[in-house]
């Protein structure tokens, strides 16, 4: 029964790479500087895993920046306006000009697109592929990192190289021109994987594990036709060395037959998102195949300690039925998504330190599973009496039970849209198509540094409650200046919409040093979840009433939502996750409240995450969609007719979606649409939502100003499709990353748009 991983954190303990490829960025040191860097961290993760005693450890999971763009480096797919910039020389400024554009001497190529790594908060490199797309070895980083890993680890049968399968790959990307289908290339890339695999066996490498998630999702019949040709190529081609084929993130399902007629090494299923396609896998394996079956046992995307006495039954029903040496074990997916070593928490109260696991740990726990599997029933004792205490830090009863009990009439409004929206409007006397921003305006260097200043304890509390009134006084005034129908407050007291909150609430905390690869250098620290969720006190009361107290205007209060915050967490896994959601959602339904007793009138919750949460099979959209919608109505129904609660979104894919967005029954929904046009309002206009909506009119992302006749051409576009009545005109998302220079006047151009916009429509 061989242990392995299949990835482990790439961006070092005190987050070194990050630091080191920012100071390359900025040319405060050179390539070789960081390379050295990189090889340190390399190194280091390959002795923790030789120390943890594993069988095989992956090589080439470390990345300078994202392993999907390794992977188009390796396979030389690169757009030619990259190798035609001439103060381009080495491969490493080739590869970062992919990753973040290159801006310099009057060049101005874009980055390649980045889109989320499936339902994970990790991002890739979109590959881009044309028509007649040549593939061949291009970079030589696993080669080299192979070498590398043969001098530190001891033997070359413990090395696994790493790479994406060419299915997932092609998946993965995108086509440059609609004239063809990317699926399409399989039969030029193929050779070329052929010729790695041959390289690295020559190399000496015993097994290879080429990750294929496409397996979990539902394929189409092209994509299974492709997939059985390249292993059909491969494994005629590619013998003399084992290839582990890995599936993660989901359930294999009816993907499972494709095994009928090819046939790798070993093939590794995830147990953790999908316990129950064990059984199935199983029969399929005693019945068929000689195939080695890896178990993922770990969860490579929570930092909870593993329940031994679960994975042991899995890996004892596995022996029994096709024997040990059919079984690997090993962690679901790659450890990229955990924190390094819960060993440098120091904060951590230890009854709930005692129950996670970071990476490091993570690895050690397959020793274990082996341990117990050897014989030593210690080990398992002790794991379960450690999960079985219960503690006060955890659990609250009450909350557990509201959790459990909520009625009809708590998640629905005292009446309907139509009816609220009459009260609303004879309250609010708003002008048609009123304006509005999303939230956060520019986060400037001043207002990072009082806030750091205020954490290290360098700033007292009524210090940095002056500044931060200062800067809601600044911000209100400019609001007024351009004339904008509802203000905001600026959120300037927030570092980040979700770690703002669960500072405040009980139930979940803040990690010191769990950071977690977001994309290239860009890190975040996810809140874990460990214990029931209540409200202590007001979170953002103060701040909202304060910036409503220097106003005329009308404020709307600023929260994030039930679903965002745990979407963005480490979330406990004792309990349902929809009982996790409504602690939450019942938190933030007081914490509305209480805005609206004191004065409040609109309220605003977001929901970024909503969409991203989304499971990978459809089959499971219902049942999410059952929870996190009505964890949502549960935050906002409780208010009277007359307040207005406004809701937030991202992004513009909402066809397929379109009527759990309508369920949600907010007021005002405020979205991304500009990038598409207005687009997205087709399946707003064909379904006929009822409420009212603000379409972005203009993107944030970019640093561009928006002309008032491209915003008016948009608010025209938007009322063909929409009842004027219900248009709202705001900016694509929060303006947290901009200048204030582009700020003032792209807003000043949408109240004047608007402005038009009644005179003209
Ligand atoms: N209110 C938040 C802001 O303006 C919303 C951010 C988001 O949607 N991601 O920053
Ligand atoms: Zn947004």
């Amino acid at each position: 029964m061989l242990k392995h991983n299949l990835g482990y954190p790439r961006i070092g303990i005190q987050r070194e790479l990050k630091k080191a490829c920012e100071a390359y960025w900025s040319k405060k040191i050179d390539s070789s500087a960081l390379f050295e860097v990189g090889k340190r961290i390399r190194e280091e993760n390959w002795k923790i895993q030789e120390e943890a005693d594993l069988d095989l450890i992956p090589c080439n999971d470390f990345s300078f920046y994202d392993h999907v763009l390794d992977m188009s480096l390796l396979l030389g797919v690169i757009s030619e306006s990259y190798f035609s910039i001439p103060m381009i020389h080495n491969n490493i400024d080739l590869y970062f000009s992919m990753a973040r554009g290159f801006q310099k001497n009057g060049w101005d190529i874009k980055a390649m697109e980045m889109t989320k790594w499936f339902n994970t908060n990790y991002h890739y490199i979109v590959p881009e592929f044309d028509k007649n797309q040549k593939f061949s070895i291009f970079s030589n980083k696993i080669f080299d990192e192979l070498e590398e890993s043969k001098n530190i680890l001891k033997s070359i049968k413990k090395i696994k190289p790493v790479l994406i399968g060419p299915i997932s790959y092609l998946f993965l990307g995108k086509e440059k021109e609609k004239s063809f289908h990317r699926m399409d290339l399989v039969e030029n890339l193929v050779p070329i994987y052929i010729n790695i695999i041959q390289k690295l066996k020559d190399e000496g490498v015993h097994w290879i594990q080429l990750d294929e998630p496409i397996l979990v999702l539902d394929m189409s019949e092209k994509e299974k036709k492709v997939f059985k040709y390249a292993y059909g190529e491969i494994s005629k081609f590619c013998y003399g060395i084992n290839i582990l084929l890995t599936s993660y993130f989901d359930g294999m399902s009816e993907n499972i037959s494709l095994f009928q007629d090819i046939s790798v090494q070993a093939l590794h299923i995830d147990l953790v998102e999908d316990p129950n396609q064990l059984e199935k896998i199983l029969s399929f394996f005693s019945k068929e195949s000689k195939m080695i079956l890896s178990l993922g046992l770990i969860n490579g995307r929570n930092i909870w300690k593993n329940n031994y006495a679960n994975s042991i039954q899995k890996i004892e029903k596995s022996i029994k039925l096709i024997g040990e040496d059919r079984i690997m074990i090993a962690p679901n997916c790659s450890l990229l998504h955990v924190p390094i070593d819960i060993e440098s928490e120091n904060s951590i109260h230890i009854d709930i330190k005692n129950r996670m696991a970071f990476a490091k740990q993570k690895i050690d726990e397959l020793n274990d599973l082996e341990k117990i599997i050897k014989g030593n029933k210690n080990i398992l004792l002790n794991n379960s009496s450690l999960l079985k205490k219960s503690s006060y830090i955890f659990y609250d009863k009450k909350i557990q039970e509201k959790a459990t009990k909520i009625t009809e009439k708590d998640i629905q409004r005292n009446n309907n849209f139509h009816i609220r929206q009459k009260k609303q409007n004879r309250k609010f006397h708003l002008p048609l198509f009123p304006t509005t921003t999303i939230g956060s305006f520019p986060q400037t260097k001043e207002i990072r540094s009082f806030r750091n200043k205020f954490r290290n304890k360098e700033l007292s509390q009524e210090k940095y409650d002056e500044k931060i009134k200062h800067f809601i006084i600044d911000v209100i005034k400019k609001q007024e200046e351009i004339d904008l129908d509802v203000l905001v407050h600026g959120e300037f007291e927030r570092t980040d919409m979700v770690e703002y909150f669960s500072d405040k609430l009980k139930g979940i905390l803040s990690t010191e040093n769990g950071w977690v690869q977001s994309y290239g250098s860009r890190c975040v620290k996810p809140p874990i979840l460990y214990g029931d969720v209540s409200r202590i006190g007001d979170m953002t009361v103060e701040w909202i009433c304060f910036a409503q107290s220097q106003t005329k205007k009308l404020m709307k209060g600023m929260l994030t939502g039930p679903v965002t915050i745990l979407q963005w967490s480490f979330v406990r896994d004792d309990q349902p996750i929809s009982h996790t959601a409504y602690q939450i959602a019942w938190a933030i339904r007081e914490e509305v409240l209480s805005l609206e007793k004191s004065g409040i009138q609109i309220i605003q919750i977001d929901e970024p995450a909503l969409r991203e949460g989304l499971p990978l099979k459809k089959k499971y959209w219902k049942s999410y969609f059952d929870w996190s919608i009505k964890a949502f109505r549960l935050s906002s129904s409780g208010v009277k007719d007359e307040t207005q609660i406004h809701t937030h979104m991202c992004y513009s894919e909402f066809n397929d979606i379109f009527e759990h967005i309508a369920d949600m029954d907010a007021d005002v929904i405020t979205m991304e649409s500009s990038r598409s046009k207005m687009e997205l309002l087709e399946a707003f206009s064909v379904f006929s939502y009822p409420n009212e909506i603000g379409p972005g009119v203009y993107d944030i992302h970019s640093p561009r100003i928006p002309t008032v006749e491209e915003i008016l051409d948009l608010i025209e576009k938007a009322s063909k499709k929409i009842s004027i009545k219900n248009i709202w005109v705001n900016p694509d998302c929060g303006l947290k990353t901009r200048k204030w220079k582009e700020v003032l006047i792209s807003l000043h151009n949408m109240t004047k748009a608007a402005k038009m916009a009644r005179l003209k429509l």
